[in-house]
């Protein structure tokens, strides 16, 4: 848990920046994407404030096509561009400092790093630490930084900690989603932003070429009954030939995982998927019991106990099979 005194040490040292540098984790989601521009906003909002740099390690540098409508997205720096020692940084949503990918150099080299995240397994790695398990998302987290440098909130700033706030509860299902949560919701749809515009853009649109994606995918899901002694996995692939086919990118992939975990016979749901560069990335889901942060983490990622995921370098099969090796010991 975050001390007052560490909160109040964040705000003393980005009162007293003339630079502030922002970075988010790797292929960023509408959390750590959305929390950091809400930031970028916020600060370069204050007249005579510090100059904001924001930024995140994907090379070559694309924001996801799903998350271009969050205003801001066209202000970021690409990582090459980034201070080699910024005087003070802020990360976003990293568990670990190596989520920062090549911004993990400067992160190391700043003068001040300031850690806002929400992951149990977040490992300290900031000079202040604002890290808070419980909060439902890094987003709830920048809107309590936002309010304590006394910025208020506009509707730039809003969207992106809306958009934060929406995926990481599930669109508010997920437990964690407290009185807390819908208080902070009511004050940003105070602003004027439009709920129904966001979950548009992030749940309910995607190119007609997505469809059959989605049909190969579902296509090739396995129901594994007596994995993790019989409460069952499910899982299935999305391959470079099928966005290639269909000629999308790696994000677009992301929602498959939200359509094979409804699935009554698994308390686990896996996909796995191929990016440009062959890698696997693997999402993983549990419904309430498996925590499959640890079996992530075993296999060099993290997040949280009912989603986390890690990347594989290899073969799908054997990918599967560590999963399936570390689900039947859990
Ligand atoms: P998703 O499956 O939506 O990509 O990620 C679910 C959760 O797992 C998020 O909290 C995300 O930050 C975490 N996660 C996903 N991939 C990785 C990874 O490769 N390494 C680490 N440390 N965490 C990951
Ligand atoms: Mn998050």
């Amino acid at each position: 848990m975050t001390t007052s005194s560490e909160w109040a040490r964040a705000v003393k040292v980005i009162d007293g920046a003339g630079q502030v540098c922002l970075a988010c984790h790797v292929r960023p989601d509408a959390d750590a994407l959305g929390s950091m521009l809400a930031v970028l906003h916020a600060l370069a909002s204050r007249p005579g404030g510090a100059e904001v740099i924001g930024s995140f390690g994907d090379v070559p540098f694309k924001v996801p096509a799903i998350l271009r409508f969050l205003p801001g997205a066209e202000l970021l720096t690409a990582p090459t561009k980034y201070p080699a020692r910024p005087e003070v940084m802020l990360s976003f949503d990293a568990a670990s400092v190596d989520r920062l990918g090549p911004l993990s150099g400067p992160a190391s080299a700043a003068g001040e790093l300031i850690v806002l995240d929400h992951h149990a397994s977040n490992t300290r790695f900031g000079t202040i630490n604002l890290v808070d398990p419980a909060a439902a998302a890094t987003a709830v987290l920048a809107a309590d930084l936002i309010d304590r440098l006394a910025i208020p909130l506009t509707e730039q700033i809003a969207l992106g900690l809306y958009a934060g706030l929406v995926t990481d509860t599930g669109s508010f299902k997920f437990s964690a989603t407290t009185p807390e949560v819908h208080e902070l919701a009511a004050r940003l749809l105070a602003t004027g932003i439009d709920p129904g515009a966001v979950s548009r853009e992030l749940y309910d649109r995607a190119p007609f070429t997505y469809i059959h994606m989605l049909a190969s995918a579902l296509a090739r899901a396995v129901l594994e009954r007596e994995t993790v002694g019989g409460l069952g996995l499910v899982w299935t692939t999305v391959t470079r030939a099928d966005r290639v086919q269909a000629g999308l990118s790696l994000d677009v992939a992301e929602s498959v995982i939200d359509e094979i975990r409804r699935t009554d016979e698994a308390e686990v749901a896996v996909v796995l998927k191929e990016d440009d560069a062959g890698v696997w990335q693997v999402s993983m889901r549990s419904k309430s019991l498996v925590d499959v942060s640890a079996i992530a983490t075993a296999l060099g990622g993290g997040g949280h106990a009912r989603a986390a995921g890690f990347s594989y370098t290899g073969g799908a099969d054997e990918a599967i099979r560590a999963v399936r090796t570390l689900l039947d010991c859990a």
